[in-house]
């Protein structure tokens, strides 16, 4: 299960927010398998209020947020029906040895903001006969969203029909063999991304110390070397 939230981010606030979290995307892997994401949504040209914790338009600057660990680690709480409030103490119940400044995140969340949503998968199918009619996105190859890259293959999906569709509007391909290598393809990637986001799910979940500690070293390692930071992202 994965609890979202966002604090608005405005000068009163900024310098509580924990400095690598205004620095880019900051994954927390907390202990006994818990985890938590955060990164801040900053615009260089945005009018900011000197104080303000809501939210108005999409221009406003916030923090935000996601925890997740195991529904069963969250007790008898059934989190698809809580509300913002509720489901902020749900999160502090499981946050009560972490740093001050993570747990400041989740209290300071605007309640509205706050949801829950159950982490789904999809499952790899083998292609399919191809018909005039094709798929892209998250409508195939929907994954667990810790590797941050659902948005990213949808988009590569796009691109890459765009070029098959214009190719048969110049009369180079027919449109049936054209959709078949799209989809050809687009399935052996879109799945390659389905189960990597799987297995950083279950990396970043590790209720095991010694499995936790081999990630976090891998990770800080990571930061230093940046030949390691290629290969463990995949390319990225
Ligand atoms: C918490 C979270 C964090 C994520 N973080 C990242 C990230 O950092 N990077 C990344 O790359 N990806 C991320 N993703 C994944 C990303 O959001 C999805 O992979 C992406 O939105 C999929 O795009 P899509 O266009 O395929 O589907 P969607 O974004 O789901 O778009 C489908 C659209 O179709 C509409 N629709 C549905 N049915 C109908 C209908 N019958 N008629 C008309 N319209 C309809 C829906 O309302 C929706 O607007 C994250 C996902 C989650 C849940």
């Amino acid at each position: 299960m994965a609890v979202n939230g966002k604090v608005g981010l405005n000068d009163a606030n900024r310098a509580s927010i924990p400095l690598p979290v205004l620095r880019g995307p900051t994954p927390i892997l907390g202990p006994r398998g818990c985890f938590m994401f955060a990164s801040t949504v900053q615009y260089r040209d945005s009018e900011r209020p000197a104080r303000d914790d809501t939210f108005h338009n999409e221009r406003d600057e916030y923090v935000m947020w996601g925890f997740s660990a195991h529904r069963a680690k969250f007790g008898s709480a059934d989190l698809d029906r809580l509300g913002g409030e509720e489901l902020k103490a749900a999160v502090l119940g499981l946050m009560q040895d972490w740093q001050p400044s993570a747990k400041r995140l989740v209290q300071a969340a605007d309640a509205s903001t706050v949801s829950a949503f159950a982490v789904k998968t999809s499952v790899p199918i083998p292609p399919w006969q191809t018909r005039n009619v094709t798929l892209l996105g998250d409508a195939l190859h929907n994954m667990t969203p810790f590797r941050g890259i659902g948005a990213n293959t949808a988009l590569r999906d796009a691109a890459a029909l765009r070029s098959a569709l214009v190719m048969v509007d110049r009369g180079e391909r027919d449109l049936v063999a054209a959709l078949a290598e799209y989809e050809r393809d687009m399935i052996d990637y879109g799945f390659g991304a389905v189960r990597t986001s799987l297995a950083d799910m279950e990396r970043f979940h590790a209720d095991r110390p010694l499995s936790r500690a081999l990630t976090k070293a891998a990770f800080r390692a990571a930061d230093w070397i940046p030949p390691l930071k290629t290969a463990l992202l995949g390319g990225r």
